[in-house]
């Protein structure tokens, strides 16, 4: 078996077509060094091995150690130095890679093969002992924390305390002689912990850190990280080993991170930051403050100290050829990762970068238009998900505020929420259905929920590529970085900026985009959408099939939906229109009424009222379908609950109080969800059906006259199980109809059908097809019925579930494709067998959900139907689907 893929100079054995196999940063080095790119030697150790030690308790496969050996020692020949040799020692950096990108995993090594021996080699060899100390002082620290997991605050403890003592502000202006101390100090912490010295064996330190990188694929950041990312455990991890270069040899060496387009915008110009003299995660950490790439960035931070332009010109140039090839090669946005060694650019990884949905939109729609990719491939850039983004509110302009604080604009969007200062609490607050805002010094990965649960991240240190502002950019939640007069106190109560103070639990506001902070809650608006997102939805629609349509009631909802391109109403839940408090009453008597007369007089009071409803609906919606679903909720929901709301229904209705208490409670039901609900309550009482047809058809019959624009309502029965049901309807459906077009005098197309929520129906379809014009899949309830699992009660055991792996989707999310979706399959099938040119679609939850569109582009459904606000997520889902 092949167990160890090497990479060096002008090639290597593996590729990006390697991921899975390689890891991503592994696969990319190996593609990177084929290019020709200045890529330092060394080798990846496959997820083929992560897999092997887990399945064979933690130890690894044979012939792995030679491997790694051979492989070593090609890499110390490319580079002309010896693993573990006194002289020349061979440093190398062990580095853990997942096929996705994963945050909860172990850190990188760099400097491993220093002991107290190799040290004086590379101080003899480079003619620089500080930069030699300082390297073995950032590997003891980093081995120590990561690979034999000693506490890193003592580290930080004493080397604190060692610069002020000696009045010294920066690590770099530190000795030789300086970190020799602070060396034996370290050391002496691991040994008081450990019980034994720091390993002085390089091949001992190798495997330590090797071994390191596949136990944390299973570490309980890594198990989180993953469950939230939906990433299957049996994918593994890669491990890479790479010879060092170094950006700590001094004013001519650098260590920088850099985006090939800038992530927040999309717009195109090299956005990044470096530090000169500082060794990887330096410049992420946050603890000196980045310099710009650019003259240009750095003039317009207004920053003093030189860009990389200015300060290394030739390497800059370099980097900038670099950046043009991985583009081109890569045809996406990179985000880079490169050291400069006295003057000489090495890389060190490139990925495609993650960027916010407004950067997404851009740098989708202009690389299009630069010819980098096509259309097609640019409505597969964007993830669907994350319009999200763009479709919610910003800042009120006009708005009053009163700014806290001022720092990075880190990722964009707007929030209000109660100021928390640690992530437990956010995640505890948020259950409760609170909106927090979270404060952090800098975040880690063990912050990952707490985020998730945050409305909003501010963190007091760290720059534009710190880790808080790459999580939360890709959470898509606001962020504001590096606020560096924010000051949270040690009691984690309240925090200062300036002269004032910020109690926990106070609410602000966040302004992501402007890198702000506000007391209180300001005010916000909806986005304005670029022409970005105009252009790719329109490229969009014209590769879709499937139509889409909007879940609305009101005449605002439906108009922001039409407005955001939606092709008529799926579903509009007329009891949505009977809460309302001049319509309750009459509600109220008309399901409490003792026979047919007093319903009939109730229903009189509400014609009129669902009359014009419609009649709104019907003129947003001019000359596209509108779905409309007959009553369908179970009773009680309407019953008067006080003696004031009885008194009032005996007043309107003419009803004896005591009476109505009675009937009341007759209707009370045990289990409502399968009670007396949906076309069952057609079939008890006719008259509610016959009269919401009449105000639907009456409506339509209106608007059309007056606008004289084709108007098409779809009349939906719910919750039908047999076909005998839905027949009983439609012929009083159908009457009314024709009634009402000969009173009007006009013609006009309308549909009676039915929604399929119960498996009986789904099972009958070619039998329901007779009556039924059109079928709507209604996943919820399906759903519901399907699992036997109630949607309102599942919140309290449906975490176990996510948990033990028992469901890795919630399936009111995303829809169920082996049981719901079979069902959906089954009854699309025989519904067309009946009729061939039977009207499909689905209205649930799942309708604006992307895997959810998915799976119906593959059952050939007509359409989907969503949330208003979700109509352009699954514009584009339904694009990609078909693609
Ligand atoms: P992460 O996945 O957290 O980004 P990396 O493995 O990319 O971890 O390592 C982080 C940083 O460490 C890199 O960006 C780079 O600056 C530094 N680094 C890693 N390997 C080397 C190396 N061989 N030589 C010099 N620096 C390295
Ligand atoms: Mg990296
Ligand atoms: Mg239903």
């Amino acid at each position: 078996m092949k167990w160890v893929y090497s990479f060096g100079a002008d090639n290597a054995e593996g590729d990006a077509s390697l991921r899975n196999l390689l890891g991503g940063k592994g696969a990319n080095l190996g593609e990177m060094a084929s290019l020709g790119l200045p890529v330092p030697p060394g080798f990846t150790i496959t997820t083929e091995v992560c897999t092997e030690f887990y399945k064979n308790d933690r130890t690894y496969p044979e012939g792995l150690k030679a491997q790694i050996d051979a492989a070593l020692i090609q890499v110390g020949e490319s580079v002309g130095m010896k693993f573990g040799d006194k002289s020349r020692p061979l440093l190398v950096s062990v580095r853990s890679g997942a096929r996705a990108s994963m945050p909860g995993m172990m850190d990188t090594v760099l400097n491993l093969g220093l002991t107290d021996e190799t040290v004086e080699g590379l101080a003899t060899l480079s003619g620089d002992p500080r930069f030699a100390y300082d390297s073995y002082r950032r590997f003891i620290q980093m081995y120590s924390d990561v690979v034999l997991e000693v506490d890193h605050h003592s580290f930080e403890e004493i080397l604190e305390t060692y610069k002020e003592e000696h009045d010294y502000f920066l690590d770099t202006e530190m000795t030789a002689d300086d970190w020799r101390t602070i060396i034996s100090g370290y050391k002496k912490v691991v040994e008081d912990a450990l019980g034994k010295p720091f390993p002085q064996d390089p091949q001992e330190q190798l495997w330590g850190a090797i071994s390191a990188v596949f136990n944390s694929w299973r570490n309980d950041r890594a198990n989180t990280y993953r469950r939230l990312h939906h990433i299957p455990e049996s994918w593994g991890t890669a491990v890479s080993v790479q010879a060092m270069v170094f950006g700590n040899m001094g004013a001519t060496s650098a260590t920088g991170v850099a985006f090939t387009r800038d992530p927040s915008t999309g717009d195109n110009y090299y956005y990044g930051e470096f530090l000169i003299n500082a060794q990887g995660e330096d410049v992420v950490a946050g603890i000196r403050t980045p310099q710009a790439l650019t003259k240009e960035s750095r003039l317009k931070m207004g920053d003093e100290e030189p860009s990389m332009e200015e300060a290394m010109p030739t390497a800059f140039a370099e980097l900038c050829a670099v950046f043009d090839k991985l583009e081109k090669h890569y045809r996406d946005m990179q985000d880079i990762e490169f050291t400069i060694q006295d003057g000489k650019l090495w890389m060190l990884q490139t990925r495609n970068g993650k960027r916010t949905a407004k950067a997404s939109l851009k740098i989708a729609v202009d690389m299009c238009k630069e010819g980098l990719i096509t259309e097609e491939e640019a409505i597969n850039r964007v993830d669907p998900h994350s319009l999200d983004q763009l479709l919610h509110p910003s800042l009120d302009p006009d708005a009053e505020r009163d700014l806290v604080l001022t720092g990075l604009p880190a990722s964009p969007g707007a929030a209000s929420g109660e100021v928390v200062f640690n992530s437990d609490e956010a995640e505890r607050l948020a259950q409760e259905g609170k909106n927090v805002i979270l404060i952090r010094v800098e975040t880690s990965p063990e912050d990952i929920h707490g985020m998730h649960a945050a409305k909003g991240i501010v963190t007091a240190r760290g720059g534009m590529t710190s880790h808080a502002a790459v999580v939360a950019r890709g959470m898509g939640r606001p962020c504001v970085c590096g606020a560096g007069d924010l000051k949270i106190d040690k009691s984690e109560a309240f925090f200062t900026v300036g002269g004032r103070k910020v109690e926990k639990g106070e609410v602000v506001t966040i302004d992501g985009g402007a890198g702000k902070l506000f007391f209180g809650a300001v005010p916000t608006v909806q986005p304005e959408l670029s022409g970005d997102f105009g252009e790719l939805m329109g490229w969009a629609d014209k590769v879709r099939r499937m139509r889409v349509r909007a879940n609305a009631e009101t005449p605002h909802d439906a108009q922001v939906a039409r407005d955001f391109g939606a092709e008529g109403i799926g579903l509009c839940r007329t009891e949505h229109m009977f809460f309302e408090a001049d319509r309750i009453v009459a509600v109220r008597e008309m399901i409490l009424a003792e026979d047919k007369k007093g319903r009939e007089a109730a229903l009189t009071k509400l014609l009129p009222m669902q009359r014009s409803d419609f009649e709104a609906l019907f003129k947003v919606m001019a000359g596209l379908p509108v779905t409309i679903r007959l009553l369908d909720p179970p009773l009680h929901e309407f019953l008067p609950h006080s003696d004031d709301e009885i008194e009032e229904v005996a007043k309107s209705s003419g009803m004896d109080a005591q009476k109505l208490k009675d009937r009341a409670h007759k209707l009370h039901e045990f289990n409502p969800m399968l009670g007396h609900r949906g076309c069952r309550l057609g079939v008890s009482y006719p008259e509610i059906s016959e009269m919401q047809a009449r105000a639907i058809m009456e409506a339509a019959c209106n608007v059309a006259k007056e606008t004289g624009e084709k108007v098409t309502p779809e009349i939906m029965v719910p919750l039908v199980a047999k076909r005998e049901e839905l027949a009983f309807l439609k012929e009083r459906i159908d009457c009314i109809a024709i009634e009402v077009l000969k009173e009007n005098g006009i013609k006009l197309d309308y549909l009676v059908g039915t929604m399929i929520e119960l498996p009986r129906a789904a099972l009958t379809a070619d039998a329901i097809a007779q009556d039924a014009e059109f079928f709507s899949f209604g996943t919820n309830d399906l759903t519901q019925t399907t699992f036997g699992l109630s949607r309102d009660d599942s919140a309290s055991f449906l975490p176990d579930y996510m948990r033990q792996g028992i469901f890795e989707r919630d399936p009111f999310v995303t829809l169920d494709p082996d049981g719901v979706g079979a069902l959906v399959e089954i009854a699309a099938e025989k519904g067309r067998a009946t009729r061939p040119n039977i009207k499909l679609g689905i209205c649930g939850e799942h309708g604006g959900d992307p895997d959810s569109i998915n799976f119906v582009e593959g059952a050939g459904l007509d359409y989907v139907s969503c949330s208003p606000y979700r109509t352009p997520i699954a514009r584009l889902a339904a694009a990609q689907a078909k693609l």
